[in-house]
């Protein structure tokens, strides 16, 4: 199948993109990578009357270093990300996870920003981000608000953007010169969607400790304070302290009633936890 007719407009910048989208009548879509986008329009699961294509904005592929943190556009891809285009703030956090979403090609032209906006729960960036505490930047003709991808992602395939507002910005914080990042996907096959995914950010120093159990269907369940898990208290042996059971009873908490289900989480979280603590 292919997609219905639409009409194609190839804004030169975002404030043109944003008139573009700005509520009308007529059904608009955006276009970045169209890795998630393309087979939706070819299942006519979307049929839009116009499309607007972002993928070629300057504005929105650009990165940058500001205040210590890393400012990215939205239309930067995880290839960029994987070959290390862009200045890295995660002591090459971010680049492991790129390089592990689908293959080169989806790679080649799927955007940070699209991934985000998409929403897929099983989705690398939804939580890696989360659990390195990154904020979204959104843009519309009234202005920009921020938001936590844990604010920004509502459900699955859900997020929190109104009509005619984009990413524009994703806000990634520099990890402390002592937070350990750990991120665990399951998948059958290298490179597939996940089916489960744990992510942490651990600062024993700080004492601090930020979790995610993501892949779930719905939004991921994000421990802003994951002391928790580890017995209440964050310190340096917090990989022989992670306690299974009190993460198998937040995912019971949170709806998950298959004893199965919830171990394959609970073993992505324990796999995130040893990564960081290795
Ligand atoms: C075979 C295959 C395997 C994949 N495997 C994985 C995987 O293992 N892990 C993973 O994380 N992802 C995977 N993906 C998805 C891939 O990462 C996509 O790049 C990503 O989901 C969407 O990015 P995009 O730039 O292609 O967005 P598009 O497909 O262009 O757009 C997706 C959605 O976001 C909207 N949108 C895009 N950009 C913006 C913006 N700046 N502001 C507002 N709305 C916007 C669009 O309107 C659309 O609704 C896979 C995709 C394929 C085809």
């Amino acid at each position: 199948m292919k997609s219905a007719a639409f009409a194609y407009e190839r804004p030169g910048d975002v404030n043109g993109a944003l008139a573009l989208i700005a509520p009308t009548d007529r059904s608009i879509k955006i276009i970045a990578g169209g890795q998630s986008l393309g087979p939706m329009l070819n299942l006519r699961l979307v049929e839009p009357d116009v499309m607007i294509d972002i993928s070629n904005l300057a504005e929105l592929k650009q990165a940058a270093c500001v205040g210590g943190d890393l400012v990215i556009g939205a239309c930067v891809t995880h290839g960029d990300i994987e070959d290390g285009r862009v200045p890295d703030v995660t002591r090459g956090a971010m680049q492991r996870v790129a390089a592990a979403i689908a293959y080169r090609a989806v790679r080649n032209r799927g955007t940070i920003g699209g991934s985000l906006s998409h929403a897929d729960p099983a989705a690398d960036w939804v939580s890696a981000l989360s659990a390195l505490g990154a904020r979204v930047s959104l843009r519309s003709l009234s202005g920009v608000r921020q938001l936590g991808i844990e604010q920004f992602i509502t459900g699955a395939l859900r997020s929190a953007l109104r009509p005619g507002e984009i990413i524009e910005t994703v806000r990634i914080p520099a990890m402390t010169p002592s937070a350990r990042f750990g991120y665990f996907k399951a998948c059958r096959k290298t490179g597939e969607f996940a089916h489960a995914i744990g992510a942490v950010l651990i600062d024993p120093e700080q004492a601090t400790a930020r979790a995610v159990i993501g892949a779930l269907e719905a939004a991921p369940i994000v421990l802003a304070d994951a002391s928790s898990l580890f017995g209440g208290r964050v310190t340096a042996d917090f990989g022989r302290r992670f306690d299974v059971r009190v993460a198998d009873a937040i995912l019971a908490k949170s709806g998950i009633s298959n004893a199965g289900d919830r171990h394959i989480h609970v073993t992505a979280l324990r796999r995130a936890v040893s990564e960081a603590a290795a």
